[in-house]
């Protein structure tokens, strides 16, 4: 039996920490420009989507309780590196506190009109 040790080298981007096996691709996504935080920590925010909880809708208004990043965010539409939000909400339905962390598309600084039509139509409520 022949014992191998093999050395790994990675390459981390100095912004958002994120590893690469090339330094090519480290270098290039340290050349991502940093977004500017949309939020601050204590600013209320909405989730751009109505939830449901015990069969009835509502829609979350939240409380951006810590900043997080740069991050990179492949997921996120924007793209390159951008801040996560990491929001605390109270469900209206069930009382439970809800803690979640949000890519900047998913939230938005004031109620999404087309959430709130739906919210008065289907007589939900608002959190
Ligand atoms: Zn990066
Ligand atoms: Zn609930």
């Amino acid at each position: 039996m022949k014992k191998i040790i093999r050395r790994v080298i990675r390459y981390q981007c100095s912004v958002c920490r994120t590893e690469y096996t090339n330094k090519k691709e480290a270098t290039a996504c340290e050349k991502i420009p940093i977004q500017k935080p949309q939020f601050k920590k204590g600013d209320t925010v909405w989730c751009t989507g109505i939830k449901v909880c015990c069969g009835a809708y509502y829609y979350p208004k939240m409380k951006v309780v810590k900043v997080i990043g740069p991050a990179k965010s492949d997921h996120d539409v924007l793209g390159g590196h951008l801040f996560l939000y990491r929001t605390r909400y109270r469900c209206p339905r069930c009382k439970t506190v809800h803690e979640n962390e949000f890519w900047p598309s998913d939230i938005c600084g004031e109620p999404k009109q087309v959430c709130v039509d739906f919210l008065k139509k289907h007589r939900g409520e608002a959190g």
